[in-house]
């Protein structure tokens, strides 16, 4: 280990250490009680009031309230205050009018010697998705960060729920103990926004039990099921068996999979929580795919039972709502959360080794075929996280072309280093160990570093030195090369350690020229993105350039590529493109091929140990 990333993670524990102790200065207050209604379903409006209790050192002092500008496990700033109505406050008995907004998230409420004051709003929610909140005619769904303000200098403190719901509405979430459960206390703020909660008439549970804990599978279908529930819970379990067999048993007594089949086309997300997840399918569970996405959801968000819920990045809880998160792990965080949340699939049997390895090499394509690729890391990558991670643009940018995410960029990375581990180390350690190890060392064996949870938060720069501890491999350089540089994964020694090879062949259709074209429902074509430095730029096509011809054909989302791959390297092209209400003909120089499949195979002269490696690395085994 060189010693510059020591000393940075001594400096960042400091400064974690010292925010820690100015967090705590404030005496806590005597009660924080949170109320939520919903009088009326149709509105979209939650009902909140929050009941704060103070000690008589605090009495005189004013508090501020605050929505979060962001929410935990999604990136994006969305900024939750501007749902926000109604703000009203009591001070004791005395109505506080009006109640003073101090930015464009805090509202501050002076207690005016009273003991007890009180705040309430309603929000606005509509969006059910794993960081919004909908409350319609058929249920409230809500995250809570985008219903609940926490109280400046009192995050740690902890919180009463109590909720009141629509006559016949029953109420489940992650911490619920018993049925007909309307009130909960959670530890801290950060607790209380961690449990997303269910409200409506018609859900269903289902529960299994593995190793002595409980897990409930909830789904709300607003569409025909197909007689496929059952189906489901058993491969859930499937899917936390294969998983539990990697970590050992989890650290929750209970675990709920909170599930949506939404049967609309714009739902879709997935969210991890500490003792639950929260999974939305766009589509009705009997309708073709929906099955095989909801599980591959389910794999993804229960490896974050471990990965990122508990073994967190440092900067990973408790958050600092007042600006974007930045943190250098998301390709460890989220990165290796897919490859094992695809990895576990094939462990659990629900996908076979073909299936797996075709995965892997549609990443590998991908990734490879992005220009981001070759200008940002995987660092920089997730520190970018706030610009895309489903983040609002209301500015044009150029993202298409810089960035690569940290989901399937830290992907590969995980399958490249749990192989050349594997090999390194002839099949006596994996990268399975090197997660186990880091569970242990930052979760488990750690005292809290903070009011929020157990354990302490990693750098990546701890990932460097227990996988190279792990493997008897300095894997320095491999993190200076394909972490916080962009060069290409070695991803020949990885695959052949376990007799396979990475073909790429020039893909049927070679050419896009840097084209990306958007077609509107009347098939007309619209350039939605030009590749820098490709031959569509040279040729000076423009984003939003409406495609009239292309070598001499009309251009058809099925025939512009097949257009293209008719002619070859060096040819010209000719194109004709609307612009602002002119028509301008120009030509497209071909460049060498730029589209390119891959393929994951294996090698013909696999031995019997790279079999074994491989039997290994895909069973878990
Ligand atoms: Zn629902
Ligand atoms: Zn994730």
């Amino acid at each position: 280990m060189n010693a510059y990333p020591r000393r940075l993670a001594v400096a960042l524990a400091v400064i974690a250490i010292l925010s820690g102790i100015a967090a705590a200065q404030e005496p806590p207050l005597r009660s924080i009680t949170y109320r939520l209604s919903m009088s009326r379903p149709v509105s979209h409006l939650f009902e909140v009031a929050i009941i704060v209790e103070l000690p008589d050192q605090l009495k005189d002092k004013p508090l501020q309230f605050q929505m979060a500008k962001w929410s935990p496990g999604r990136y994006g700033v969305f900024d939750f205050a501007k749902n926000v109505q109604e703000v009203r406050a009591l001070a004791g008995n005395r109505s506080i009018r009006p109640v003073t907004r101090v930015d464009d998230q805090t509202w501050s409420v002076a207690p005016l010697g009273a003991t007890t004051i009180t705040i309430s709003y309603k929000v606005f929610g509509n969006d059910l998705s794993g960081t919004f909140s909908q409350l319609d005619s058929r249920h409230a769904n809500y995250n809570g960060a985008s219903i609940f303000m926490y109280i400046v200098g009192h995050k740690a403190d902890p919180v009463k729920l109590s909720i009141q719901a629509p006559a016949g509405w029953r109420i489940v979430n992650g911490r619920t103990e018993r049925p007909g459960q309307t009130e909960w206390v959670f530890p801290n703020w950060d607790v209380l926004i961690d449990t997303p909660t269910e409200i409506a008439p018609d859900w269903t549970q289902d529960t299994f039990e593995v190793g002595g804990k409980r897990y409930h599978v909830v789904v709300h279908s607003f569409g025909p099921e197909g007689g496929k529930r059952a189906a489901l819970v058993r491969d859930v379990e499937r899917v936390v068996r294969a998983q539990i067999s990697m970590w050992g048993p989890p650290e929750f007594e209970e675990y709920t999979f909170l599930f949506h089949f939404a049967a609309d086309d714009h739902s879709g997300d997935g969210m991890e929580h500490l003792t639950s997840t929260q999974i939305i399918e766009p589509g009705a569970l009997a309708e073709p795919g929906v099955y095989e996405d909801a599980l591959g959801t389910v794999s993804h968000e229960f490896f974050h039972v471990w990965n990122v819920k508990r073994l967190r990045p440092q900067e990973l809880g408790p958050w600092d709502f007042t600006r974007p998160l930045n943190t250098r792990s998301l390709w460890v965080a989220e990165g290796f959360t897919t490859y094992y949340g695809h990895l576990m699939l094939r462990r659990a049997g629900l996908w076979d080794d073909k299936k797996f390895l075709n995965r892997q090499a549609a990443t590998v394509k991908r990734i490879e075929s992005a220009q981001g690729s070759r200008l940002m890391n995987a660092e920089e990558s997730s520190l970018s996280a706030p610009f895309i991670d489903d983040a609002p643009h209301a500015q044009l940018t150029n993202l298409q072309n810089t960035s690569i995410s940290y989901y399937p960029k830290g992907e590969l990375i995980g399958m490249v280093m749990d192989l050349l581990v594997r090999g390194r180390t002839k099949g006596k350690a994996s990268l399975d160990d090197v997660m186990r190890d880091m569970y242990e060392e930052f979760y488990l064996k750690s005292p809290n570093d903070t009011y929020y949870l157990r354990g302490r938060g990693y750098q990546t720069e701890d990932l460097e030195r227990i996988v190279s501890r792990r493997s008897g491999f300095d894997f320095g350089d491999f993190f200076k090369r394909h972490v916080r540089d962009v060069e290409v994964l070695p991803y020949d020694e990885a695959f052949g350690y376990a007799g396979l090879r990475l073909v790429k062949t020039q893909a049927k259709e070679p050419f896009d020229a840097g084209l990306s074209i958007q077609f509107d429902d009347s098939g007309e074509g619209f350039i939605q993105n030009v590749r820098n430095n490709s031959p569509a730029e040279d040729a000076g096509l423009q984003n939003n350039d409406e495609i009239v011809s292309l070598g001499g054909k009309a251009v058809t989302k099925d025939s512009w590529l097949k257009t293209l791959a008719r002619f070859k390297p060096g040819d010209s092209v000719p194109v004709t493109v609307r612009r602002d209400r002119r028509t301008i003909k120009a030509n497209i120089v071909l460049g060498q091929p730029e589209r390119f499949d891959y393929k994951i195979e294996e090698r013909p002269d696999a031995t019997a140990e790279q079999k074994a490696l491989r039997s290994a690395w895909l069973s878990g085994r």
